[in-house]
């Protein structure tokens, strides 16, 4: 008998979602418990304290603007959590839930954000999001493209040698 397979699918779209170093542990799973119960998969996550040179460069859209220098103090203070999120329109969705920048104009137009609800000013506001999708990968090579060197590093043990 033939068979018949019914499938659903639904195109997935992937984002950068950073949890900054203003927030504390509990807030942080807190964070964490919400994005998986709008619906996100979280398809990796690691922690790190960015450099400022990668902090520079992570930002480096902002480099003329006045806050960049304490945007860039703030990104480096302490550990960041960086996922990247699946879902599908995830780009939209988690700039959505995030809610706009300031939190002043995030209680007034999206009182349920998190930004609404957890930032505590307009340059420590807790999360990070991709704008658009190139923006997410540029910002995942950046951030989780060193994880491929440095695992074939300790992999390896000897980054001189040249490669057959
Ligand atoms: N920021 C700031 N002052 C401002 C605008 C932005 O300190 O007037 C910081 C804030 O941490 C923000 C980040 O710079 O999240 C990037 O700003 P952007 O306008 O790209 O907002 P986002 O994409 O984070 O919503």
């Amino acid at each position: 008998a033939a068979e018949r397979e019914i499938s659903f699918f639904f195109p997935t779209e992937c984002t950068l979602a950073v949890i900054k170093p203003d927030t504390s542990e509990e807030l942080r799973e807190e964070i964490l418990g919400e994005i998986r119960a709008a619906g996100f998969t979280i398809s990796w996550q690691k922690e790190m304290v960015l450099t400022r040179e990668m902090a520079e460069e992570f930002y480096k859209q902002h480099r003329d603007k006045p806050f960049f220098s304490y945007l860039v103090d703030y990104m480096c203070r302490g550990p960041c959590t960086m996922l990247i999120l699946s879902k599908e329109n995830a780009v939209e969705e988690w700039r959505k839930m995030m809610g706009p920048a300031d939190p002043s104009k995030a209680k007034e137009t999206a009182p349920g954000s998190l930004r609404a609800r957890f930032a505590k000013d307009v340059l420590e506001n807790t999360v990070h999001g991709s704008s658009s999708s190139q923006h997410a990968q540029e910002k995942i090579q950046l951030l989780f493209g060193e994880i491929s060197s440095e695992s074939q590093v300790i992999s390896t043990g000897d980054d001189d040698e040249p490669n057959p």
